[in-house]
């Protein structure tokens, strides 16, 4: 077990209050608190390493520049993924699918070309593409769940036809907490020749990845869910699909030569990072992830399993609880409503308790439709939450029933 009285005393934020209360953040599925080294990290860039990147022949530009290099190998590590070249920085998850959409999309899809998609998407991995739509006229085929909200893996693989050009999948769900078995849906997807994009925004601060060993074509995610700073994401390409896809951004940095003429691109990765990078929270990113190693993300993984059984345990036995998400493979995430309380009101009346919790359709309204309701109360958990504050959040929904007659 993790010393976890030890680990809070390296988040500031933690020791809040909030109207008068201790802070208890279980929001943590929308963003993680940064522990102190990850806020200096990001002060001393600023203090003592300021200087663009890339460009100057001068000493703090050569600094700054090995230390924006190393982050992008400190990722590359973090994910095990074969080169640094493969690693493109953006500025998070939602603009990593939004590049693939438009330059995979651009190079590979054509009118009457399908991708496929899960129901528990989150918007950005649904709206991305239906941008591209207004382009190119592709079809959006999407894989439903079973009763335990896991995706059925029998109509997925139906789902494939000759015109299948991308599967593109959340590694974990964001309102649910299902780990999809995205190895198996790689090996799948692969006998069909069709490469796949796995949204790992819910996975990287949970559960170790291996790109390599999944196979997967891309692999994207966020710095700010993963207790780095915010404006800073990750993608990941294999090579042999990002070298063919064109810039998705023009700009400087991204080109070798320019003319009135005619521009030539510059080699991986920076052909797909216009512009001035965000070099200050890429070397904080680095931190982050070496914070997130030093604690182990096996131990992670256990410990915060052990809290979400314990908060399930105590969920389950409250009169008019729904939990969504029962899938046997599940992140900690508990979704729920009572009956006759609407989630917004939960969140409220719990806030007042200093309960930090997420109500509303969490940017999947697809999964709400398919669920039918129209949005959860989300606790979402990290290594640094305790048994006493789940204690407080079940006392907390209890007083709230209570006051509702429930
Ligand atoms: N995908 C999933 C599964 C998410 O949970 C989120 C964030 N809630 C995103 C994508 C978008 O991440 P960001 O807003 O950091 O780009």
């Amino acid at each position: 077990m993790l010393d976890v009285n030890l680990i809070r005393k390296d988040f500031p934020i933690l020791s809040s209050l909030v109207y008068g209360k201790p802070l208890v953040y279980f929001d943590n599925g929308a963003t993680t608190q940064k522990p102190r080294c990850v806020i200096e990290k990001l002060t001393e860039g600023y203090v003592s390493h300021n200087a663009n990147v890339h460009r100057g022949v001068h000493f703090l530009s050569q600094e700054a520049t090995d230390l924006h290099e190393g982050a992008r190998r400190r990722v590359q590590a973090f994910i095990n993924a074969s080169s640094s070249d493969e690693i493109i920085f953006t500025r998070g998850t939602t603009e990593s699918i939004n590049l693939v959409a438009y330059s995979f999309g651009e190079c590979f899809l054509h009118d009457g070309d399908e991708i496929i998609l899960s129901e528990m998407e989150h918007h950005s991995n649904i709206v991305s593409w239906q941008l591209l739509q207004q382009r190119h006229h592709v079809v959006l085929r999407v894989a439903r769940l079973n009763d335990r909200q896991e995706l059925d893996m029998e109509q997925f693989k139906s789902l494939f036809s000759d015109k299948t050009k991308l599967v593109s999948i959340a590694h974990v769900s964001n309102v649910l907490g299902t780990v999809n078995p995205v190895k198996q849906i790689v090996e799948e997807s692969h006998r069909r020749g069709v490469p796949v994009l796995i949204d790992g925004a819910q996975s990287t601060p949970h559960l170790k990845v291996d790109v390599q060993d999944l196979d997967c074509d891309f692999f994207v995610f966020s710095g700010h869910k993963v207790y780095g700073p915010t404006g800073v994401g990750v993608l990941y390409g294999k090579r042999r699909w990002l070298e063919q896809m064109p810039p998705y951004q023009g700009g400087g940095e991204m080109i070798q030569n320019v003319t009135f003429e005619k521009t030539t691109f510059n080699e991986l990765p920076y052909k797909f990072e216009a512009g001035t990078p965000d070099f200050i929270s890429t070397v904080a990113l680095a931190e982050a992830l070496d914070y997130v190693e030093s604690i182990g993300l096996e131990e992670i993984e256990e410990y915060e399993h052990y809290l979400l059984d314990y908060a399930t345990e105590r969920f389950v036995q409250m009169p008019g609880m729904r939990i969504f998400g029962n899938a046997r493979e599940k992140s900690a995430v508990l979704s729920f409503l009572v009956e006759g309380i609407h989630h917004y009101d939960m969140g409220l009346l719990l806030d007042k308790m200093g309960i930090a919790v997420r109500t509303g359709h969490h940017c999947a309204q697809p999964l709400m439709q398919a669920l039918g309701i129209d949005g959860t109360v989300r606790a979402s958990f990290s290594f640094y939450n305790t048994e006493q504050e789940i204690d407080a959040l079940v006392d907390g929904v209890k007083r709230v029933c209570k006051m509702f007659g429930v």
